[in-house]
C-alpha cells in the first residue's frame, strides 16, 4: 500500500517529562538543518559540518538575541538517520522550561510539533525499518523484564519480519504460478502435481502454525504473570504484598476489611514481570463500598494467572478459609503459611492433604523468613504450563515472536486461509478457490510487516507512542 510520503519538517522533546541532567529535542525533515541554523551559533554554519558529528554551541531565539542554552548538537544527515530525512537532536540542560524554550523557537522558524510516534512513522514510511519492527521500537520502550525486552530487541532486528517475509515468498511463488495457470491456460502453462501443491501450502501453514502456537507465552512475557493475593481478613495479605515490594504501598492495619479495593503493584522477579493484585477479603461484605471492593477483587482473581493462597498459621483452619480454598479449587496457586514467627496452631498435615499438588511455602512476613523460597516458587509457578498448549518455554533458546494481538490476529486469518486452501488443494478444487485463498493469507501477512495496511491501522498504531518518537 502506498502511503504519502511528509514534506514538511517536525520537532519534539524526545526525553521524558521532568527535571534531568540532558534534554533531547529532536528535528526532522527536509528543512531540519536550514530551521536549526537559526538558532544555533556554533564554530561554522551547521550545513558545513558532516553528517553524524556532534558540536557544541549556543541555543538562541532569533527574535530577540536571548540565549536560551549551551547545547550539543548532533547532525544526523538523510538517507543514513533513524527517520531517513535530516535529523538534528539538540542536547541541552535537562529542564522542562528550557527545552520548551528550544521547541518555540523551533517551531517559530517553520518547524512543526511532532504527533506521537511520527519520527518512526517517518522511518517506516522512508522503508528504514518495516511495520513489526516499528512496533517493536515501541515495545523496546515499555519492555518491563529481561525476557521482554529481548523479544522486542529480536522483533526489531527483524526476526519475525524475515520469517514473514520466508513465508510470504514460499505462498507469493505458489500464487503467481496458479495465477499464471489461470491467465494462460490456453498457452498450457502447467501447474505442478496436487502432491506438490499440497506440499507447498502445509509448510508455510505449519510456519504460521508454529508461530501463533507461542502466542500466550509472548504475550505472558510482555504482559507479565498476573498473581493474585486471596485470604480472609488479617492473615497479612498485605503485609506479604508489602514485604514481597521491598516498599510500603498497601495500609496495613489490624481492623479486618481495611483493603477495600484491589491493589495492583509491579515487581521483577528473577527477569519476569509480575503484577500482584491484593484483594479485599473475597466473602460477604456488609457494607457498598466493601462489596464493590469484593466483586472486584472476585473479579481479579477470575483474571489472575496465579493464586497465592494465605493462610494464619497461628491459628487453627477458619470456615471462612475452607470457603476461599473451594474458590480457587481449579486455579494454578500456592498456598502461603503466613506468621510462622508465632506458635504454630495450625495443623499442617491436614494442608498438605487438602491441597496435594500445590507447592506450600511457610513464612513471616513480619521477619522476612521464607521470601526466597516464596519468590523461587512463584518463578517456578510461572514457567510451569497451564495453556492447555505446549509447554511454556521460557528457558528455551529462541523466546516466542509473536505477542502483540495485532499480529496474532492477522496470523489467525493467513492460517485460516492457508487451511482453505490446503483443504481445496486435498480436494482437487478450482484452482481459482485455491488462489483466493492463498492471496487472502497473503493480505494478512503483508499487515504484519506494513505492505497492506491501511492509514487508519497506522495512526492506530502510532498514536499509541509516546511524542517524540
Ligand atoms: P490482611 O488483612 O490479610 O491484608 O492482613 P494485614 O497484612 O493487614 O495484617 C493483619 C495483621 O497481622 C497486622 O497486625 C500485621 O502486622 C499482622 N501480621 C501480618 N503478617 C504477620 C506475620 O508474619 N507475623 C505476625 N506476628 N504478624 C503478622
Amino acid at each position: 500500500m502506498n502511503h504519502c510520503l511528509p514534506d514538511d519538517t517536525i520537532c519534539a522533546i524526545a526525553t521524558p517529562a521532568g527535571v534531568g541532567s540532558i534534554g533531547v529535542v529532536r528535528v526532522s525533515g527536509s528543512l531540519s538543518l536550514p530551521i536549526v541554523s537559526q538558532v544555533f551559533r556554533g564554530t561554522k554554519p551547521l550545513n558545513a559540518f558532516e553528517s553524524h558529528t556532534v558540536h557544541h554551541g549556543e541555543i538562541f531565539d532569533p527574535s530577540t538575541n536571548h540565549l536560551i542554552d549551551e547545547a550539543l548538537v548532533l547532525v544526523m544527515k538523510g538517507p543514513s538517520s533513524y527517520t531517513g530525512e535530516d535529523v538534528v537532536e539538540i542536547q541541552s540542560h535537562g529542564n522542562p522550561a528550557l527545552l520548551q524554550g528550544i521547541l518555540s523557537v523551533l517551531i517559530s522558524c517553520g518547524a512543526r510539533l511532532a504527533s506521537p510516534g511520527e519520527f518512526t512513522r517517518r522511518a517506516f514510511l522512508a522503508g528504514k525499518m518495516d511495520l513489526a519492527q516499528a512496533e517493536a521500537v515501541m515495545e523496546l520502550i515499555n519492555a518491563q523484564s529481561h525476557s521482554a525486552q529481548t523479544m522486542a530487541l529480536n522483533q526489531l532486528r527483524g526476526k519475525l519480519s524475515e520469517k514473514i517475509d520466508t513465508v510470504k515468498e514460499a505462498v507469493l511463488s505458489l500464487l503467481s504460478q496458479i495465477e499464471a495457470s489461470i491467465d494462460f491456460t490456453e498457452q498450457g502453462i502447467d501447474l505442478c502435481s496436487q502432491e506438490e501443491i499440497v506440499a507447498r501450502i502445509d509448510k508455510p501453514y505449519q510456519f504460521i502454525c508454529d508461530l501463533l502456537v507461542r502466542y500466550e507465552e509472548g504475550k505472558q512475557i510482555r504482559e507479565g504473570t498476573t498473581i493474585v493475593i486471596i485470604g480472609r481478613p488479617n492473615v497479612g495479605k498485605s503485609s506479604i504484598l508489602n514485604k514481597l515490594l521491598g516498599e510500603d504501598r498497601a495500609i496495613v492495619t489490624p481492623i479486618p476489611g481495611t483493603t477495600r479495593d484491589t491493589l495492583e503493584e509491579g515487581l521483577n522477579l528473577q527477569g519476569h514481570l509480575v503484577k500482584i493484585v491484593d484483594t479485599a477479603g473475597i466473602r460477604d461484605a456488609t457494607d457498598a463500598i466493601e462489596q464493590e471492593g469484593v466483586r472486584r477483587g472476585s473479579a481479579a482473581l477470575k483474571k489472575a494467572d496465579i493464586a497465592l493462597f494465605i493462610l494464619d498459621a497461628s491459628e487453627s483452619i477458619h470456615k471462612e478459609d475452607i470457603a476461599l480454598g473451594d474458590t480457587i479449587s481449579g486455579k494454578k496457586k500456592m498456598i502461603v503459611l503466613n506468621k510462622i514467627d508465632l506458635p504454630l496452631g495450625m495443623d499442617i498435615e491436614a494442608i498438605h492433604k487438602k491441597f496435594p499438588k500445590d507447592p506450600i511455602v511457610s513464612l513471616s512476613a513480619i521477619t522476612g523468613e521464607g521470601f526466597d523460597d516464596l519468590k523461587n516458587q512463584i518463578v517456578a509457578l510461572i514457567k510451569q504450563d497451564d495453556h492447555g498448549g505446549p509447554p511454556l518455554r521460557y528457558d528455551a533458546k529462541e523466546p516466542p515472536m509473536v505477542a502483540l494481538l495485532r499480529h496474532k490476529n492477522a496470523l489467525e486469518r493467513a492460517e485460516h486461509g492457508m487451511k482453505r486452501a490446503l483443504q481445496s488443494a486435498k480436494e482437487n478444487a478450482p484452482v481459482e478457490f485455491l488462489a483466493a485463498d492463498l492471496r487472502e493469507a497473503l493480505d494478512a501477512l503483508g499487515e504484519i510487516v506494513g505492505e497492506t495496511t491501511t492509514d487508519e491501522m497506522l495512526d492506530q498504531i502510532f498514536n499509541q507512542f509516546c511524542i517524540g518518537k
